[in-house]
């Protein structure tokens, strides 16, 4: 891992001062600015009108109250949160995450790191995040309906198709996507597909969105394997997670003749000899929203589970980390490079803290990480913004092959930028820079605003 440079220390001294507490932030901008260092030797002119210290200012902070009633008849109050926090590229854009861990934060952290992914993408979309520290599990789907209604009573005032389009995240998949669409017509009186993506079919939704961020990760991970003459067919892969991105990165790794041996959700995590069951995960997962330690019960034969521990112990050639922030730790790399782990992809956004970054990076094994791995997602959110604005409706192969595209693409510039500035194989710096350039640009043309 490099060091901040002496030009961008002062920045960073700032937005510590400036965000005391807020841990995720600190580190995803400490990431980038490291990877800054050679861009300013290179075209100093980007340290000037303080274009830098703008980029790590969200444009726009909502905070907001959110009153409900649960089936007790009991009020409940949550907190929601809009980060709009660069829009020169395009309007904001960004999931919104219901767990109980959201605070101001780590919205602010997804807000950044989704600025640069989406910049990645080449497509017009600035960067957003939003959230809500409710906690979904256990809800009925009555209680979601209220919760969903009330966050965007006061949500849709900061929306709108050339303003803001929110889209899932960790919580919030189709079925909440449809609650809050249905307030935000209500409130509004105006069907306006393109002010949310991840909709149903029906209301204007793409084909392949809910498979995208899997399908993509997959797709940018075997390119990488390619550079070395490698692929997915025949290898052990772990994903941990078990919901959307973790579906669906399987579903894809298995296409393409990966073996995947281990699962999880957040209280444990499961190994099946024999491959996991993909049908047996999307049953437990998706139909019963249940826990995934049902899957051994239901399967039995050579699978097992386990209760807390870490995914990361079990030994595989490809990691796919894809539940969330910071769930594999330094000494999760160590034990995954010991067990002989040739590439790591990250589904999730920051799954890695910076100790199993940087170990991964000096024990030369390929690393991708989530602002370019995961991008597919998005970017599959903008192909539904298209839709929507030319009241289209793409075949799933279409969508599929754009996707497909847009992650070879996204991977060739990492890999070039990282060339480029000296650092083969090097797609944390090659992502920053060529996610950073972009904006900058954008940003440097709009003048000092
Ligand atoms: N939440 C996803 C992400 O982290 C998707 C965002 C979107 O489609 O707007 O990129």
């Amino acid at each position: 891992m490099l060091r901040i440079d002496d030009k961008l220390r002062p920045v960073l001294d700032d937005v510590v001062r400036r965000n005391a507490g807020e841990p995720e932030f600190l580190q995803a901008v400490t990431e980038v600015l490291e990877s800054l260092g050679r861009v300013v030797a290179k075209r100093p002119h980007y340290l000037d009108n303080a274009l830098i210290q703008r980029l790590c200012e969200p444009e726009r902070q909502i905070i907001f109250r959110v009153p409900w009633v649960d089936d007790e008849g009991n009020v409940q109050i949550n907190r929601g949160f809009r980060v709009q926090f660069n829009s020169a590229l395009g309007p904001y854009k960004g999931g919104i995450r219901f767990h109980p861990s959201v605070n101001v934060g780590i919205i602010k952290f997804l807000g950044f790191e989704q600025t640069f992914k989406n910049a990645l993408t080449g497509m017009p979309i600035g960067g957003g995040k939003g959230g809500t520290d409710f906690n979904p599990r256990g809800r009925s789907d009555g209680e979601v309906m209220r919760f969903c209604q009330s966050f965007m009573t006061e949500l849709f005032r900061h929306l709108g198709e050339y303003t803001d389009v929110p889209a899932g995240d960790i919580g919030v998949g189709g079925r909440e996507i449809g609650y809050m669409f249905g307030q935000y017509k209500r409130l509004t009186n105006r069907y306006e597909a393109g002010v949310l993506t991840g909709k149903a079919l029906f209301h204007g939704g793409s084909r392949a969105r809910t498979e995208a961020t899997g399908y993509g990760a997959t797709y940018f991970v075997e390119r990488m394997l390619a550079t070395r003459n490698a692929s997915f067919d025949g290898k052990r892969v772990s994903v941990s997670g078990s919901g959307n991105v973790a579906i669906y990165t399987m579903e894809k790794v298995m296409e393409f003749g990966g073996i995947i041996t281990a699962c999880s959700d957040s209280n444990g995590y499961i190994v099946d000899e024999d491959g996991i069951d993909l049908d047996l995960v999307k049953e437990v997962k998706e139909a019963r929203r249940e826990r995934i330690s049902e899957y051994v019960r239901l399967k039995g034969g050579r699978s097992h589970y386990v209760e807390g521990g870490s995914i990361w112990n079990v030994p595989c050639d490809v990691a796919m980390p894809s539940a969330t922030q910071n769930e594999l730790t330094g000494n999760d790399a160590k034990t995954l490079i010991k067990n002989g782990v040739i590439a790591v992809g990250e589904g999730a956004n920051m799954p890695s803290t910076p100790d199993a970054v940087r170990l991964f990076q000096e024990a030369g094994i390929l690393f991708a990480p989530g602002k370019a791995a995961n991008a597919g997602g998005v970017a599959t959110s903008a192909l539904e913004m298209q839709q929507n604005a030319s009241r289209d409706s793409w075949s799933f192969q279409q969508t599929e092959t754009r996707l497909a595209t847009i992650m070879h693409d996204i991977h060739d510039r990492c890999a070039e930028t990282a060339e480029e500035y000296g650092a083969p194989s090097d797609y944390v710096l090659g992502a920053n820079i060529a996610g950073f350039v972009r904006v900058a640009e954008a940003m440097d043309a709009l003048g000092v605003i």
